[in-house]
């Protein structure tokens, strides 16, 4: 077979509490983001009710132009849940028992003290050629096909994010990588940078390329900029023919962006304390400067880790967040303080205290974010800067 440069990807949400407006749609921009990242090119994301003629044109039509189809929805048990049927039907293919699958379902009900019932048998029927995708935070296993005409893979998922999350770790993602494998050349330099936006960013950045492009006559590095508040990102594949430069790089955006860039790799600094309180242990944050724009951005990323943990966390059930007021004495668990004094040789003085440990440093702000006057009080930007320095210098001393 010959291996196209490109592997055009569409994906579709099955569910009409998406169409009806009930539930916001994220399944879609959840799977493109990472097949993106993997060189898949998504060309369409599609929501179509729980209707059966709606879901069979859609998979006719996705099956005639599309590498690769990604299904979320309508796995479930009732009679509004038929995604199966309908691409069984639109594939001509029967739908096939699987023993183990119902086994699953039957343990996982059992346990929970749910009845089984007839109408639960339905997901445990795939169409034939199935390789079933286990579902290890659910009932519904989902499923996938390959070589479906000119299509090369389909994957069928269950609706509920957490679900997809799971069946995405277990298997579906090593799947999915095996199948772009131009991608396993590639080597991502990825840079977290704060406090200058994304335009100011690429026109230095084009100018970092257009120096390297020039001084070493390799052809052009291929880069990405990405919003993921409050960083802005910088992405940089290097392929075979420009890994050689990955160096020369890396010191000119650190030359470049020094005043601007928080850090390399793929990592946000807010989940050290995060996974403090996931497993259960207590932190303790007296904010004198962000004006609560800390706790904003423990609660944002939060949300994003939360369906991803083995067990329902409450974030509240181990942090307390103080604005104002200082450090307690003797308070179990991570403390942690960020406090500004007015006339001082410093901006912001961090502290963290883990155990005996007691942290303390004194930063001053980068000149970018003392816009205004940071000492008559933190403008929004500088208490956004404060919370980050805040975070990185927290996350490596807890
Ligand atoms: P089950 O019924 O066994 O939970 P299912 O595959 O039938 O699985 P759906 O009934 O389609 O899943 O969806 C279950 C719930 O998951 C929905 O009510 C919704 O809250 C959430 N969900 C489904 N699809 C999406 C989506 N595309 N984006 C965000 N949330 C979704
Ligand atoms: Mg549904």
């Amino acid at each position: 077979m010959v291996l196209k440069q490109q592997l055009d990807i569409r994906i579709l949400a099955i569910g009409t509490e998406l169409t009806d407006g009930q539930v916001l749609e994220k399944n879609a921009a959840w799977l493109a983001s990472r097949l993106t990242e993997m060189g898949y090119r998504v060309l369409e994301h599609r929501t179509v009710s729980d209707d059966r003629s709606a879901i069979e044109q859609a998979f006719s039509e996705f099956l005639r132009s599309s590498d690769g189809i990604v299904v979320t929805g309508g796995l479930g048990p009732t009679s509004d849940d038929f995604t199966r049927h309908c691409l069984a039907k639109v594939l001509g293919r029967e739908l096939i028992w699987d023993e183990p699958s119902w086994a699953k379902i039957a343990a996982r009900l059992s346990q929970r003290g749910i009845p089984v019932t007839e109408n639960q048998r339905a997901q445990a029927f795939f169409p034939s050629g199935s390789e079933v995708l286990l579902n290890s935070a659910g009932t519904a296993n989902g499923f996938w096909l390959e070589d479906v005409g000119s299509t090369r893979f389909v994957a069928v998922l269950p609706g509920p994010p957490a679900e997809i999350a799971a069946i995405w770790a277990d298997g579906l993602a090593a799947k999915l990588k095996a199948l772009a494998p131009r991608m396993a050349d590639r080597k991502l330099l990825l840079f977290k940078t704060i406090g200058r936006g994304e335009g100011l960013l690429a026109t230095e950045t084009e100018r970092i390329l257009d120096d390297l492009e020039a001084e070493s006559g390799v052809s052009r590095i291929a880069v990405g900029y990405r919003a993921n508040v409050p960083y802005v990102e910088l992405k940089f594949w290097l392929d075979q023919e420009t890994v050689g430069l990955e160096s020369s790089l890396r010191e000119k955006v650190k030359a470049a962006f020094s005043d601007v860039l928080i850090g390399e790799g793929d990592f946000d600094f807010a989940d050290r304390l995060l996974n403090v309180v996931a497993s259960g242990d207590s932190v303790s944050i007296f904010d004198n400067v962000t004006e609560g724009l800390l706790l904003e951005r423990l609660k944002s990323r939060f949300a994003v880790l939360a369906p991803l943990l083995a067990r329902p966390v409450s974030l509240f059930a181990g942090l307390t967040y103080q604005c104002g007021g200082t450090m307690a004495p003797g308070r179990a668990g991570v403390v942690c303080e960020v406090v500004s004094m007015p006339g001082s040789q410093w901006d912001i003085l961090l502290t963290v205290r883990a155990g005996e440990k007691e942290t303390r440093k004194e930063f001053m702000l980068p000149g970018l974010a003392r816009v205004g006057s940071p000492r008559e009080g933190f403008n929004e930007r500088s208490r956004r800067w404060a919370a980050e320095l805040a975070l990185r210098f927290w996350s490596e001393n807890v």
